[in-house]
């Protein structure tokens, strides 16, 4: 951790920055700040101390990452759009457009609400993703606000602690490693490890402390010993020793299902020398000196990962039989760990002047670049986030070519894949694939390690549609996706076309009245296609369905043929069978009819001040959900059953809801939850407690309100109980 945990000034930012940067420009950020500290002058943090503190810390996070003076100044101002009454265009008029963009970044991310739905998370990555792909600075931001945040977390609420712990757990921790950022990364883990898991937290933190002087011992005896004998190769080199971080220390006691006392290399040497070449006679001398264990060495020199992280791991037996691990590398490779894809700005800035033999490919931030290509070719966007999830939090695997190449695939990666990864034209004339000599299905997953030869034909037709559901990497996706489009366009077209009408057909609305010029413009622009061609074959193609197209033509077609319509469902209704029709009671107003059976949907159970839609089933009458109803959203193509349907208020009545409570879990907490709600005279149906995760419970409850207003507050309120941190309404 490079950063240390006190409060720094705007003097202490001023001077980091200096030192990497002698042009920094002292100027713009004292500006920046002096902006900030007005800004904020009314404000308090919760600890009580004046708010522009968070700011300065989190510009001096990014200092110390190298990072450049637009970066510096929004770190400073990142706060201020969002919390304050200043506008973006008071920003872009004193610090420019390249600061207001980045602080613009940072304010929209912050709209994400973390949550436990997959759905709503998916899309959360989706737009840190596409910020991502603007400007990576405003990640990096975002990610030295949540660090500093962490560091100041014991002075909020404890639901609150463990709400932004799991966060930080989930998504931050996981993205400063796929960007590289170590020292971050190393951070964030062990500060939301200290509020997720404490217990065990601090028996780690006790536990190290105690052997901390006998460990000390052993390691100074073993430097000694290295550095005597790296002087005499008249290496120059800086030696140190550190401790494992807290986190990997307590997720490897879990793995292994070991307590401390069996973990050996709880501290580690790391050899920092100048060259390469350094590098490896380093690892010779050590190797000379102790026994390596054998299958504990690894080479990311040779085989960088593909976040950029080079080093040379090896673990040792030292004295008395006691194994520790050495890590060497030169000092850019050094930079680059702890820095990550931070490096590559910060090189871009000061390579003018500072003389440096670091390169930091293009290359390494390929995966990128294709997942956004990726991106640009899909209309779908579970398959986009698929994708994503995919390249940003999956491990990789390590393959060879028969010549000894290496590529990095996605962890799952197939033999396509790798085809795929070599060359176009080899994944396309793909027939076969040997794994280690022998003859494997394509569709194996390949192993670290594997040495994979690719059998090709001049004569196969090509690429097969159903790879593209088996591969996992975005490069073979976009690849096939392409050829496909390409060699079929012209048959896509046709059937694409085909597909719609038939449709249209079956809706029973002529071709004419929904197919209108301007409508079908709306469309185009709306999925981002440039001629109506392109929709066809995008429609034959299969990258978007015929519903979505015409459930969009039907959203303007019902704005003109209102009236129509509802004769049309009248007549429906009339069809039913007499008896079953009956008056509503449940506080529902069909349009345009007086009488008619109307059930609420179980699936949703909607309440007054929902919005809601009607559904004519075969002969039971109207069906209404909540216009959100996943069910509801799902018979899209069958608009024509669709009918208004409104509220009318009718507080008599009381209306089924199910809600989630979680919580972490302790003694009285049902007993509260039921309190609660009988001091709000609300009406308990069902209670189900189960406890999911370690410390965490989820408490379901039925119950009985009147109206979205009255759940609303019943929610807040249930919010308000010790250790709950999330309450919803169930979907
Ligand atoms: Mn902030």
């Amino acid at each position: 951790m490079t950063e240390s945990k006190k409060n720094v000034t705007i003097e202490d930012v001023i001077n980091i920055m200096k030192k990497h940067n002698r042009k920094s420009n002292t100027k713009k950020i004292l500006k920046a700040y002096e902006f900030a500290y007005n800004a904020h002058k009314e404000q308090k943090r919760e600890s009580g101390e004046p708010y522009i503190i968070h700011p300065v810390n989190v510009a001096a996070i990014l200092a110390n990452l190298e990072l450049d003076d637009d970066t510096i100044c929004a770190a400073l101002l990142h706060d201020v759009i969002e919390d304050t009454s200043v506008t973006r265009e008071d920003i872009s008029k004193e610090f420019g457009e390249e600061v207001t963009e980045l602080i613009d970044g940072v304010t929209k991310l912050k709209s994400l609400t973390y949550t436990d739905k997959e759905e709503q998370q998916m899309e959360n990555y989706r737009k840190m993703f596409l910020a991502m792909g603007k400007d990576a600075r405003v990640i990096l931001i975002k990610l030295a606000d949540r660090l500093h945040n962490m560091r100041t977390l014991n002075y909020v609420t404890e639901g609150k602690q463990i709400r932004k712990a799991k966060e930080t757990m989930d998504i931050y921790a996981p993205l400063a490693n796929r960007l590289g950022i170590y020292s971050l990364k190393w951070e964030l883990e062990d500060l939301a490890f200290r509020y997720l898991y404490p217990e065990e937290y601090m028996k780690i933190v006790e536990g190290l402390s105690e052997k901390r002087q006998e460990r000390l011992a052993f390691l100074d005896v073993i430097t000694d010993n290295i550095k005597k004998h790296l002087k005499a190769q008249r290496i120059s080199f800086e030696i140190q020793s550190r401790a494992k971080h807290l986190y990997s220390i307590y997720r490897k006691m879990q793995r292994d299902h070991c307590g401390l006392e069996s973990i050996y290399d709880l501290f580690a040497i790391r050899v920092i020398v100048n060259t390469v070449k350094d590098c490896y006679t380093v690892l010779g001398i050590v190797h000379d000196l102790y026994t390596p264990m054998s299958g504990r060495f690894k080479d990311y020199i040779a085989v960088p990962k593909a976040n950029m992280y080079q080093s040379i791991h090896t673990t040792l037996i030292g004295t008395k039989g006691v194994p520790f691990e050495v890590q060497i590398r030169t000092w850019d490779m050094h930079r680059i760990a702890e820095f990550g894809i931070a490096a590559h700005w910060a090189y871009k800035e000061a390579n003018k002047e500072k003389k440096s033999n670091v390169i930091v490919k293009e290359d390494k931030l390929a995966w990128l670049r294709e997942t956004l290509e990726w991106q640009k070719d899909t209309q779908d966007p579970e398959e986009f986030m698929k994708a994503l999830k995919t390249e940003l939090f999956e491990d990789e695997v390590y393959v060879f070519t028969p010549r000894g190449d290496i590529k990095v695939l996605p962890k799952g990666a197939i033999p396509i894949d790798f085809a795929y990864a070599i060359h176009e034209q080899i994944g396309h004339k793909m027939v076969g694939a040997k794994i280690n000599g022998k003859m494997r299905p394509i569709i194996t997953p390949l192993e670290n390690g594997d040495i994979v030869e690719i059998i090709t034909s001049d004569t196969t037709k090509g690429p097969s549609r159903d790879w593209l559901k088996i591969v996992k990497s975005s490069t073979a996706k976009t690849r096939i996706q392409q050829w496909f489009k390409k060699a079929d366009r012209e048959k896509n077209i046709v059937k694409g076309r085909e597909l719609l009408e038939k449709e249209i057909k079956r809706i029973g609305i002529p071709q004419e009245d929904l197919m209108k010029a301007e409508w079908i413009q709306l469309v185009l622009q709306r999925y981002k296609f440039d001629t109506i061609e392109d929709m066809y074959s995008s429609i034959g193609f299969g990258a978007i369905t015929v519903g979505k197209i015409i459930s969009r033509l039907l959203a303007e077609y019902r704005k003109i043929h209102k009236e129509v319509d509802i004769e049309e469902k009248i007549e429906a209704l009339n069809k039913m069978p007499k008896n079953k029709i009956s008056s509503t009671n449940n506080g529902i107003i069909v349009k345009g009819i007086d009488n008619c059976l109307v059930k609420l949907a179980k699936c949703c159970n909607p309440l007054p001040g929902d919005e809601i839609v009607g559904y004519i089933t075969k002969g039971r009458g109207v069906s209404v959900h909540r216009a959100d109803c996943t069910n509801i959203n799902e018979l899209i193509s069958e608009e024509s059953r669709l009918i208004d349907v409104e509220w009318y208020q009718n507080d008599s009545i009381s209306y089924n809801v199910d809600i989630e409570i979680y919580a972490t879990d302790r003694r009285g907490l049902l007993s509260d939850i039921v309190k609660e709600l009988g001091n709000r005279n609300i009406k308990l149906t069902g209670v189900n407690s189960k406890v999911i995760k370690k410390e965490i419970a989820l408490t379901e409850v039925k119950l009985e309100v009147n109206n979205l207003e009255e759940l609303n507050k019943t929610i807040k309120a249930l919010r308000e109980i010790e250790s709950v941190y999330e309450v919803s309404r169930k979907k």
